[in-house]
């Protein structure tokens, strides 16, 4: 049975992420401070990696990097084929460059990158999401990591990890799944949101893969799909880490890098 996110589901997230953070803090990602050069190579990778891997992203951004083209103003001033052209290692260059060129225009229109990432995220989410090409997954991509507002992201990877341990929220939508790690964290600021995404990604590709590698998981006890469940129980029904041994995730994992 999938767990709400209230109780015992809501408890369970905060050791999940616990467990995720002992298991994967200090591994670098591709959007980690100390690895990503800039707010535009994260717009721009928001971008370039839909329906691709990060690699081919890379290879794009730098290929734009090497033109002088990662900046709105020098993407609005090419023409669409010499952009397609720059990105073509993404795939789909022709859709790529006319969603980049408009998500260019938005942060001209805002009054440039600077004032396009200061705004609230209350202006700056809708804005995003009025943009071609660009739907929630990416606007939060963009508003979590680039503008540092805190809000979740939710991709592929929070849905498969999370229906496979059980827990979930009752609609399959993307802003109730947003809305229910928004609710089950309610003390977590931005800086743990990142991480929380990035442990996700981590997990979901070195371990919880399309054919898991259940073994040695650090999740084992608490997932509903696991082959091999220990007989301690599952986290959240009968948490297996005392609450005394629990640390406040959010403030211990905002301390570090993602
Ligand atoms: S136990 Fe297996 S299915 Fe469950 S989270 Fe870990 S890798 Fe994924």
């Amino acid at each position: 049975m999938t767990q709400s996110s209230t109780g015992a589901g809501t408890s369970a997230i905060t050791v999940i992420f616990q467990r995720l953070g002992d298991a994967y803090e200090g591994d670098v990602w591709h959007w980690s401070p100390d690895y990503v050069r800039g707010s535009m190579d994260i717009i721009a990778g928001a971008i370039l990696v839909q329906h691709t891997n990060w690699q081919n992203a890379e290879r794009a951004l730098e290929s734009l990097r090497a033109a002088g083209a990662l900046d709105p103003g020098a993407i609005l001033a090419l023409t669409d084929d010499a952009l397609a052209g720059l990105i073509r290692v993404s795939g789909t260059p022709s859709v790529k460059a006319r969603r980049l060129r408009s998500l260019a225009q938005t942060i001209t229109d805002a009054g440039g990158l600077d004032a396009f990432l200061a705004l609230p995220l209350e202006q700056l989410r809708p804005r995003l999401l009025a943009t071609h090409g660009v739907g929630s997954e990416t606007a939060d991509a963009i508003a979590l990591y680039a503008a540092g507002h805190r809000t979740f992201v939710i991709d592929a990877y929070t849905r498969r990890v999370f229906r496979r341990i059980g827990i979930a929220p009752d609609a399959d939508a993307y802003e109730a799944w947003h809305a229910f790690f928004e609710r089950a964290l309610p003390d977590a600021d931005a800086t743990a949101f990142q991480q929380y995404h990035a442990w996700i990604v981590l997990h979901a590709k070195a371990r919880c893969r399309t054919r898991p590698a259940c073994d040695g998981c650090p999740l084992l006890d608490a997932c509903e799909s696991a082959r091999h469940v220990p007989s301690g129980g599952r986290i959240g029904v009968t948490p297996t880490l005392p609450a005394a041994a629990r640390p406040p995730v959010p403030a211990a994992a905002a301390q570090s890098g993602r």
